[in-house]
């Protein structure tokens, strides 16, 4: 199995590729636009692996809900700091096998196509929406493939 580094370097081929593509097209864009799809190409390239309990992906993902949850507790209980530190507490003990319970499969379904198009439509509607370009969800796209096609190839 690729480490999250073999998948970056094969989501650079795979960036470096698409906009040789869209070069030999004529297509022509922005250096902002450019390093959006650059950023989406590479983050594709390692999300799926978000499923596997050790990944750097896995970590952020639960290091982040961590941080939210706890200020939503927080949000909720602060008129009260006895409730809201049991809560908090609570929730810190517990937090590591929760989020476990939820975590998908690895493989599974974060390693379907049906994710990788929804990952890649939404990545396109949110920078058209922020930068007027829908170009990231192509790169995306790619670089989600490249994810799943050396999980394939180097199994
Ligand atoms: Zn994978």
């Amino acid at each position: 199995m690729p480490n999250y580094q073999a998948h970056l370097l094969l989501g650079f081929i795979s960036f470096v590729l698409v906009l040789s593509v869209f070069s030999s097209l004529n297509f022509t864009f922005s250096g902002t636009v450019i390093a959006v799809c650059f950023v989406a190409c590479l983050l594709a390239s390692v999300f799926p692996d978000i499923d596997q309990k050790n990944s750097k992906g896995y970590r952020a993902f639960r290091a982040t809900a961590i941080i939210l949850i706890s200020a939503w507790i927080t949000a909720v209980s602060y008129k009260n700091l006895a409730l809201m530190f049991l809560l908090l507490g609570l929730w810190i003990v517990s937090s590591k096998r929760i989020l476990l319970l939820i975590k998908p499969k690895h493989r599974g379904i974060m390693h379907s196509y049906k994710i990788c198009l929804v990952f890649s439509l939404s990545v396109a509607f949110i920078s058209l929406t922020a930068i007027g370009s829908s170009a990231p969800g192509i790169f995306a796209f790619f670089g989600y493939v490249s994810h799943k096609l050396s999980d394939k190839l180097f199994n």
